[in-house]
């Protein structure tokens, strides 16, 4: 069973007055317990819409949504638990940090969800543990944080809530190339080891292509593909219409591949590209090799 799954979705803002906007159109999707997953697409093409659907922050115009089977429009359901369970994390949620220092910051998601001092500092050191924040912050105030240590702390303020699927909006939004990196990997640590089901928000190929299990790319409120990175990026030249670029490397393959040298184009991260260049230039000689030895 999917944990997240959405039926047919069509959200209008400003419904029925003179100012409406489709954000999404008929969106579908399942996502399985554990996946990680890149939702991608360019400013505007309902992304941010799209993710509050998933924890109930907006309801959908017309269609379904299901966690864990259950249907969250349903009469009884409870939408408390449901905001618990798919924890959020805004763009720059540094902005909702406002506790006395970081280890309050935390602790104020657990608490407020009804455990003690006590269990609660015990999750929120546990969640900065996760994100990779020092013991030596706890005590700091969240403000005298780097950007990226403060975003560190927005999302342990998520995890400690303990929730089923994280959903991270665009985590990488205004840090500098390192802090980004650092962040993305932590992500993708994080994942590995929890096994949590996350979904991380982007509008960059390149930055999300090495990490996700699969990517959902949406276009003028709708999915335009849904698939694995090396299925998403054959399409590389439709991305490129809708203002979205592949990772380099799926250009430097298709260019060497039109120059005659017979690599594998799905490469996608400079790792893989380095292996195909090898294993195709290696195939060249050997049967350049066995040529010689044919005459
Ligand atoms: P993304 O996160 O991919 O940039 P959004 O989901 O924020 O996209 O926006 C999708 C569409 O909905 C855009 O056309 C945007 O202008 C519009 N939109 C977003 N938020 C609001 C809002 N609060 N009121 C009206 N329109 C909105
Ligand atoms: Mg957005």
């Amino acid at each position: 069973m999917s944990v997240l799954k959405v039926e047919h979705v069509n959200y209008i803002y400003g419904a029925e007055t003179a100012y409406e906007i489709q954000a999404l159109k008929d969106v579908s999707l399942e996502i399985p317990k554990g996946q990680f997953v890149g939702l991608i697409g360019h400013t505007g093409s309902g992304k941010s819409t799209l993710i509050q659907h998933l924890n109930g922050l907006i309801r959908a115009t017309s269609g379904h949504i299901y966690f864990q089977g259950q249907d969250i429009y349903g009469a009884h359901y409870n939408m408390k638990e449901l905001r618990s369970q798919v924890g959020l994390v805004f763009q720059y949620p540094e902005h909702q940090l406002f506790e006395i220092d970081v280890l309050s910051d935390v602790c104020y998601g657990p608490k407020n969800q009804g455990l003690t001092r006590e269990e609660a500092e015990k999750r929120a050191r546990e969640a900065l543990r996760m994100v990779g924040v020092s013991e030596e912050f706890y005590g700091h105030s969240p403000f005298e944080l780097s950007g990226g240590q403060k975003r560190r702390v927005a999302i342990a303020g998520v995890l400690a809530m303990k929730p089923e699927v994280l959903i991270l909006d665009e985590p990488t939004a205004g840090l500098d190339p390192k802090g980004r990196d650092d962040i993305l990997d932590q992500i993708a640590k994080l994942h590995q080891e929890s096994g949590l089901t996350v979904i991380l928000v982007s509008h960059s190929m390149e930055d999300i292509a090495k990490y996700v299990d699969r990517i959902i790319v949406m276009n003028q409120g709708a999915v335009m593909f849904d698939a694995a990175p090396k299925e998403v990026f054959r399409h590389y030249k439709e991305l490129e219409q809708v203002g979205l670029a592949a990772p380099q490397v799926t250009y430097i393959m298709h260019r060497l591949k039109e120059r005659g040298m017979d690599v594998d184009t799905d490469a996608t991260t400079v790792e893989e590209a380095k292996e195909a260049i090898v294993s195709a230039w290696k195939k060249k000689h050997d049967s350049a090799g066995n040529r010689c030895e044919n005459v």
